[in-house]
């Protein structure tokens, strides 16, 4: 009977090594598969793994327009994230332009549909719990989606001077909305690049409990990166370790400023390894359920109802020929810069497509934005 048991259990053990001897060597690129799925997929919703190396199932969309949000670069498709990312950019939005007068969010990358990581940008942004924000007011029009596609985010810095605010865009209300956003409990990290951490350190005045969130970090002069924490329960969602209790704004702060060392001059360099490409197999075993699950149903709107811009018809929001005007980056084709901005808003919806959105390749918005469903609240 012994012997019976011992070879059951030999078995068994031999079946899970063969099964995660399997699920290891998936080999197909991680990059290139993830980036290749279009939808979600119809799982209950999860993170899973590290911000930095994991997927997402069951992820929700961001609509591309909400009552304080507008989402840009669409053609990405990274407006995907977990429930909590989603509400969360939601509550931001409505707080921002309810309590500071912020006129609304332009919200950069989220994750993929099934998250995973990215061909290009972004070293994070995997399990559905990252978003960027764009550090430039929302402009009072509907962008059109080649406008979404073109516009460029606006820096802080000053050109060509080291780690310096240029106080022509920055101002009191990019401070309030980076405060705001770290006031939450489910933020665990704010990034945002060091000349910005160091003028909230200088200068902000008002409740500084949440100071410490906000994490100096290179690039994130023209967006901000806001980082949840894992949800209560999802085994699978790898935390990142706490922050240091302060806020932040003593001597780690000032190694970001402190003059460089001259670098040694140093004998021939040996070329670096070449890194090895990231393959299914080395994420979470879970994410290879996420790739082969059936789509959620391929709705745009992911049952969440499109709002009119509340702006739209008012005075609040920042017009859009001012975000033009800092435009320095842009490189506008001939149809855009003779839409350049008009100063009609109703025009601005129409003007800039393209005759034919089809074969234009820009992602057509449809003409009316459809009036919300709303549901009455007993
Ligand atoms: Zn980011």
């Amino acid at each position: 009977m012994n012997l019976f048991r011992t070879v059951a259990l030999l078995a068994a053990t031999l079946a899970t090594v063969a099964t995660d001897a399997a699920l290891a060597s998936d080999n197909r690129p991680a990059k290139a598969t993830f980036g290749a799925m279009t939808l979600g997929s119809s799982q209950e919703s999860q993170p899973i793994g590290f911000y930095a190396k994991g997927c997402q199932a069951g992820a929700m969309q961001l609509p591309y327009d909400g009552p304080n949000w507008q989402v840009m670069r669409l053609e990405r498709n990274r407006r995907w994230g977990q429930p909590q990312m989603i509400s969360f950019i939601q509550q931001l939005s409505r707080d921002a332009a309810a309590r500071d007068g912020w006129p609304g969010l332009l919200i950069g990358d989220i994750s993929q549909p099934r998250g995973g990581p990215m061909v290009n940008g972004h070293a994070s942004h995997q399990i559905g719990l990252d978003a960027d924000i764009w550090l430039s007011p929302m402009p009072r029009q509907r962008l059109t989606g080649q406008q979404r596609e073109q516009l460029s985010s606006i820096t802080m810095l000053k050109k060509g001077e080291y780690l310096t605010i240029d106080n022509r865009n920055w101002t009191e209300g990019q401070a309030r909305l980076i405060m705001r956003a770290a006031s939450y409990p489910q933020v665990q990290r704010v990034f945002v690049n060091p000349a910005i951490k160091k003028k909230l350190c200088e200068t902000w005045r008002g409740d500084r409990t949440f100071m410490g969130k906000v994490r100096p970090i290179g690039g994130h002069d023209s967006h901000f990166h806001v980082r949840l924490y894992c949800p209560a329960g999802v085994p699978n969602c790898k935390a990142q370790p706490e922050i240091q209790p302060g806020d932040g704004c003593g001597k780690d702060l000032d190694a970001w400023f402190a003059p460089r060392p001259a670098r040694k001059p140093t004998s021939p360099i040996k070329p670096p390894p070449k890194p090895r490409i990231m393959t299914v197999g080395d994420l979470p075993p879970a994410c290879q359920s996420v790739l082969s699950a059936s789509s959620r149903r391929g709705d745009d709107n992911m049952g969440m109802p499109y709002a009119p811009l509340a702006s739209a018809d008012s005075s609040v929001g920042t017009p859009i020929t001012m975000l033009a005007a800092y435009q320095e980056k842009m490189t506008a084709p001939a149809a855009m810069a003779t839409a350049a901005m008009p100063s009609e808003p109703a025009a601005v919806a129409t003007a800039a497509e393209p005759q034919n959105p089809a074969a234009a390749g820009w992602i057509a918005l449809p003409d009316k934005v459809p009036v919300p469903r709303v549901r009455p609240v007993y």
